[in-house]
């Protein structure tokens, strides 16, 4: 039984001062449950901060990016080494805007994704295809290579604990979302995939969440389908009335 996780993607958004308002608001708020794991994605100037104050609680922090290396002359980066030291255990790598603003490719996720399970952090690994992917018929194909390139070099022990986004890249920030039939097909191709690469066991084991316009209101039908494990959600994930809402449904 994979336990549900809703991982929210706060991106660029919010002061310190209403990221810890929403921090100690929520964490009092979420229900107990061992079925499903909530995390935010704060920006990392607040990972450190919000690390203390959601400490004893449900709520699980992870990072939005971090380098492939440990230290280094990067200005402005920030290291899976440093993460480490803070204890977060989570980090979304290979983000649609990070591929399309931040130059990152299916290569240099890889590396990122290495160096992730050398910090012992789960990485959130995101793939997905364009609007023009999909009208070219070429969803599949893209999704698929795309793990196959973050994933090599991984072993089958790290991938299991691994968990893939797959956010639709048309669908992030849109108010589109994928059908849940359709989100639900991708996924199961993903976990196909993965087990190609590696075994049953891991294809089993591995999580796959949905992201792209996820909101209280289709949250329930989307984690109703086999394949699809959670959801990686940006603008719902802001409010923490819709990101409690969001964690009793998957509960
Ligand atoms: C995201 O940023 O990963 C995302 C899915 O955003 P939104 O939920 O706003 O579409």
């Amino acid at each position: 039984m994979r336990k549900r996780i809703i991982a929210g993607n706060w991106k660029m958004y919010k002061t310190m001062d209403e990221a810890k308002s929403f921090v100690t608001e929520v964490k009092g708020r979420l229900p107990e449950s061992d079925q499903v794991q909530a995390v935010i994605c704060p920006p990392s100037l607040y990972l450190s901060e919000l690390t203390s104050l959601s400490e004893d609680s449900m709520l699980g922090i992870g990072a939005q990016t971090m380098h492939d290396t440990d230290e280094g002359a990067f200005t402005g980066e920030v290291s899976p080494k440093m993460l480490a030291e803070l204890h977060i255990p989570f980090v979304i790598l290979g983000h649609s805007e990070r591929r399309q603003y931040f130059n990152e490719t299916d290569e240099t996720v890889n590396k990122k994704v290495l160096a992730a399970f050398s910090h012992e952090l789960t990485p959130i690994v995101c793939v997905g295809e364009s609007l023009k992917q999909r009208e070219e018929g070429k969803t599949v194909e893209t999704v698929a290579m795309q793990v196959k390139k973050a994933f090599e070099g991984v072993q089958a022990e790290q991938a299991k604990r691994a968990i893939i986004a797959y956010e639709p890249v048309w669908a992030i920030g849109t108010g589109k979302t994928a059908t849940a039939n359709d989100a639900n097909d991708v996924c199961k191709e993903i976990r196909s995939e993965i087990g190609q690469l590696y075994d049953e066991e891991t294809a089993s084991a591995i999580r796959i969440q949905y992201g792209g316009s996820v909101k209280p209101s289709n949250l329930a039908e989307l984690l109703s389908m086999d394949d699809i494990d959670g959801a990686l959600v940006g603008g719902a994930s802001l409010d923490a009335d819709s990101f409690v809402e969001m964690i009793e449904v998957a509960s």
